[in-house]
């Protein structure tokens, strides 16, 4: 447990690092206190996993423009990996040449990842038959892996691109933070490809998942928390909670497709799995951020009779 005075401390220095956002002396005192556990929340880890993480491809893609490895089809894993190499010596020479090998290896094995990723496009080709495999892989209970979704029946006919199948109505109410249905797209099953995890060994079509149109959207090729900007833009009038900050979309994807559980205090089993989750703010007078954010089920959701809005009214 932090104490207040530590939280008190830490708050004032990113006050002034806030205030003179320019101000470098500023910003190296924040850098060196340390931050509270208690003031990011129940979801700390992620908050600081995502910092690593965009960290590290800021690294590697310090170490070589993997943009130009995208683009020039001519050049391979092993052009890269020598360009590394060669990049490390010269930043590292007291590395002895076995670590620098090995870092080298690992720098060009997420860099290649990346290079693939973008070279592939978000367009996947797959033929009728994948299509229908992939759909009947998660058959019963067809959902989005991302927020645990049910499509509706009509969202098969689609994906299986039936040529009777029409969108059907429009949801009457749409989950204020969540809202999926606005357009017709939302609802239909789409394809996501899971990026390759480090561990390797998945194939290409294990990676791919059915995602809701409304997530695939919001989590685009976003892979941090950190991809979104950082302050809630909008504040909305709600019918029932009063004027509310709208959290960005990629928190709620991001959040709720990691957490991937109800998180009820007094224990729930409810899974992405089997169940749609939500998100809604742990303390009810905080905006829903990413320091104040819980998963819960429909059953244990606090915001479960207000979070349904008629879309009209959303911004
Ligand atoms: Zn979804
Ligand atoms: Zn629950």
């Amino acid at each position: 447990m932090d104490n207040a005075a530590t939280i008190a401390g830490w708050v004032n220095h990113a006050d002034r690092a806030l205030t003179t956002a320019w101000s470098r002396d500023a910003l190296t005192t924040l850098a060196a206190q340390f931050v509270p556990g208690d003031a990011l929340g129940s979801l700390g880890w992620l908050l600081r996993a995502d910092a690593a993480s965009t960290w590290a491809r800021w690294y590697v893609e310090g170490m070589a423009d993997i943009g130009r490895y995208v683009r020039d089809q001519e050049l391979g894993l092993a052009h890269l990996y020598a360009d590394l190499r060669s990049t490390l010596r010269a930043e590292h020479p007291l590395f002895p040449s076995d670590e620098l090998a090995e870092l080298s290896r690992v720098v060009a094995s997420l860099a290649w990842k990346e290079v693939l990723h973008r070279r592939r496009g978000r367009r996947l080709r797959l033929t009728p038959r994948e299509r229908e495999e992939i759909w009947f892989r998660s058959e019963p209970g067809a959902h989005c892996y991302l927020c645990g979704y049910k499509f509706r029946p009509d969202a098969k006919g689609r994906f299986l691109r039936r040529a009777d199948s029409r969108h059907a109505d429009p949801p009457m109410l749409v989950d204020c933070v969540r809202p999926r249905g606005r357009v017709a797209r939302d609802l239909d099953a789409e394809i996501d490809h899971v990026r390759p995890v480090a561990g390797g060994g998945d194939t290409e079509r294990d990676n791919l998942r059915l995602a809701c149109g409304w997530c695939n959207r919001v989590k685009s090729r976003y892979m941090a928390l950190y991809d979104a900007p950082a302050w809630s833009p909008t504040t909305f009038l709600h019918p029932r909670l009063g004027l509310i900050s709208l959290p960005q979309p990629l928190w709620i994807v991001r959040i709720v497709g990691v957490r991937g559980r109800c998180e009820a205090p007094l224990g729930c089993s409810a899974k992405l799995a089997d169940a749609e989750l939500f998100v809604a703010p742990r303390r009810l007078e905080g905006a829903l951020n990413p320091t104040n954010a819980a998963v819960y089920c429909s059953e244990h959701d606090p915001w479960g009779h207000v979070r349904f809005v008629g879309p009209g009214i959303l911004p």
